[in-house]
Parts: C-alpha cells; structure tokens; sequence
C-alpha cells in the first residue's frame, strides 16, 4: 500500500489515522468568541474566592486521587445513585474516548460497529476512525433532524451494532429526541447505549430515570457548559457498575487532575448558584430564537440547548464577515454534510447577542447589496 503519510525518516503511523485532521479549536484573540457552546459567564464570585484561598496552599506536588472519589461520592448523591455508577474523566471527550476504546476497535478481520445520528457531534466519528471502529449512520432529517426511530429500532435489532451514540439535545442542531423514544433504541438490542446529554442543565431532560432499568444505557454529561468550567476539564458517565468497571480499565489513571477535582466539590456544594445564569441563557437563547426566525433570509432551529443552528445563503461569506467586520466569531459549518450553509452561534449574554444580531444583520445587508462572486 502506498506510504501516505510521507514521514521522513520515521515509520509511518497506523493504516487507520490517514485522512484524520487534527482537531484545533484554538479560539482567535480578541474576538468576540461564540463558537464552542461554553457559559458566558466566568464561574460565580463565591466560587472563585473559595479556589484562590484554597491555590494558596494546595499540594501541587501529590498525584491526585485516580477516581476522585469524594467527588465521585458527591456527584452520585446528587443523582441519587451508587458511587460505583459514576466515572469521571477529563471532559466528556475523554470519557468518549475511552469508551471507544472499550466498545469500539477491531473484530478479529473486521471491526466493531458504532452507530450514529448525523449530522451530530463530530467527535464520535474521529474518535471511531482512530480506533478502527466502523460507522453506522442513519442520517437525521433533512427538514427538523429528528430519528427515524422505526428504522433505527429495526437495524438495531440486526444484533450487530456493538456501540449507539444519541446526542440528547443534539449538537449542533439543538433538537431533542423525545425519551420515549430514546427508550425504545436503547431498548432494542444489548449494544453499549451511549445518550450524551453535555446540554441537560438547559434541556432537563434526562434518561436518568431509566438507568436502574437499563444495562446498557450510558449517560453523558459535563461541567463544560452550563457549569462555567470548560477550561478545567471535567465530565462524567452515570452507568452500570458493570460499564464503569470496564471503563476503568482502559482509562488513564490520573487523567482528572487535582485542581480540577477540588473546584468541582466546590461547584457541587455551590450548584444551585449557577440556577440563575441558566434561567438567563435559556430566556436568552429564546430571545435570539426569536430574533433569528424574525430576519429574512435566515432559517433558524429551535433549540432545546445553548446555541442555535441557522441556514443563511452565502453562509461561508457572511460566516467571514462577521468575523473580520464585527470580531464576531461563531462556528461555521458551511459545507459539513447535511448541514449546508449552516452556522451555529453559542447564546451569550444579552448584550453579546444584541451584538451579534445587529452585526448579523449588517453582514446579510452588505452581502445583498454586492454582486455575488
Ligand atoms: C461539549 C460537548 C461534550 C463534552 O465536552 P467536554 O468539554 O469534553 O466535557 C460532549 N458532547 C457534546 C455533544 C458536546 O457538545
């Protein structure tokens, strides 16, 4: 087989890992940045206060606890469940990382399959790629990104789908699956059901009910979002004992550092702190719902989550414009499958979205009024 990766003087790499392009989510300086669904707002005051005392001695020096226990304690008496059906993992890509590792890979001459609803979190698929895991995927309507959830029960039932990931809401498209519904695949065959719910604390709406029931089922979420804590890197699965004992085997020991570890006790003792800012991103987001379905021009998802995806002719130029006329960087998804000419903007503070719906406006404007290229 041809050597395509053209390495010099150094054995290539696996077969699997050509055509993977690296992942930089490096946000621009200065920008006004609604690209990555994180909180507008910095972690509440209290909060803070509480990790500069604490920095002042901490000992930087000791390995930190490999399952953190105390806060995995703490997370699952918030949940009401056992502390062995929780893991935690650096964010929640970690965690989907390792359970690739675990459900995903090589089948003997072939590979185990994990099925997927695109367009949807792009994640699952790299990380599907890099370990040989082959993808089922049965594409989302073209009209509301709803399930096709006859077709999904029935090629579950095949028997030969290892691993079903379900974004709940949906990212990028912001719709939810209804629970029922989600019952009813996870439900339809003994595969690994992974339901991500990264965007719960806006959606409420959970699988978590059902967890006793189901052996399979794998709930994801994280304090990235609505917990203000993207960069500190925190997510967690609520699971099975029997999932998570798997899980851990795979996974790195220490990969949840310490730091991180006492900030998040502090934002669990502190939770209903973070009630408000919720309540304000969700009456923003409705807000700027509204103000998207009221511009021509503009198509606009409802949105369960804190972003909205939109459609927009010339989407890559007004994409461009907002970016080098206003400082106003969103995520562009122009030419991603099934999402043609669509953006996503993360809802920000009242003030941010005025800016970008004004700017937003301007952009659609000028664009108007010059001769397409
Ligand atoms: C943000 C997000 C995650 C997890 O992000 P982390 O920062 O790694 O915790 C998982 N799934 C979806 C769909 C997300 O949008």
């Amino acid at each position: 087989m041809a050597d395509a990766f053209d390495m010099q003087g150094l054995r290539s790499p696996r077969q699997a890992l050509e055509g993977l392009v690296p992942y930089s989510g490096k946000m621009p300086a200065g920008k006004l940045i609604l690209a990555a669904n994180e909180s507008p707002f910095n972690l509440p005051e209290d909060v803070r206060d509480i990790l500069q005392v604490t920095a002042a001695d901490f000992s930087f020096n000791r390995y930190p606890d490999p399952l953190a226990q105390d806060l995995r304690e703490k997370i699952a008496g918030a949940h009401d469940v056992s502390a062995d059906c929780v893991l935690l993992g650096n964010g929640g890509d970690e965690l989907l990382l390792d359970i690739m590792l675990a459900w995903g890979g090589p089948n003997g001459a072939a590979q185990r399959k994990m099925l997927q609803f695109a367009p949807t979190f792009s994640m699952y698929q790299i990380y599907a790629h890099a370990l040989e895991t082959e993808v089922v995927n049965l594409p989302r309507s073209t009209e509301d990104f709803s399930i096709d959830i006859a077709a999904a029960t029935t090629r579950l039932q095949q028997g030969d789908i290892d691993l079903c990931i379900l974004d709940n809401p949906n990212n990028p498209s912001g719709n939810l699956t209804d629970l029922a519904d989600v019952l009813t695949l996870a439900q339809a065959s003994d595969a690994l059901f992974v339901v991500d719910e990264a965007y719960f604390e806006f959606s409420e709406r959970s699988m978590l009910e059902y967890l006793e029931q189901l052996p399979n089922l794998v709930i994801l979420r994280t304090f990235s979002k609505a917990f203000s804590m993207a960069g500190l890197r925190l997510g967690y699965v609520l699971a099975h004992p029997q999932v998570v004992d798997i899980l851990t085997r795979v996974r790195m020991p220490y990969s949840v550092n310490a730091f991180t570890q006492m900030a998040a006790t502090v934002v669990m003792d502190l939770r209903t702190k973070f009630n408000y800012n919720i309540s304000v991103i969700t009456k923003q987001r409705d807000l700027l719902y509204a103000e998207l379905s009221n511009m021509d021009g503009v198509e606009v998802w409802p949105s369960a989550a804190n972003y909205l995806l939109f459609r927009v002719a010339r989407s890559a130029d007004i994409w461009q414009r907002l970016l080098d006329s206003h400082n106003i960087y969103i995520r562009n998804f122009s030419s991603a499958p099934g999402l043609e000419d669509c953006l996503r903007v993360t809802v920000g503070n009242d003030r941010q979205n005025e800016m970008f719906v004004a700017a937003l406006r301007e952009s659609i404007a000028a664009l108007d009024n010059e001769e397409p290229n």
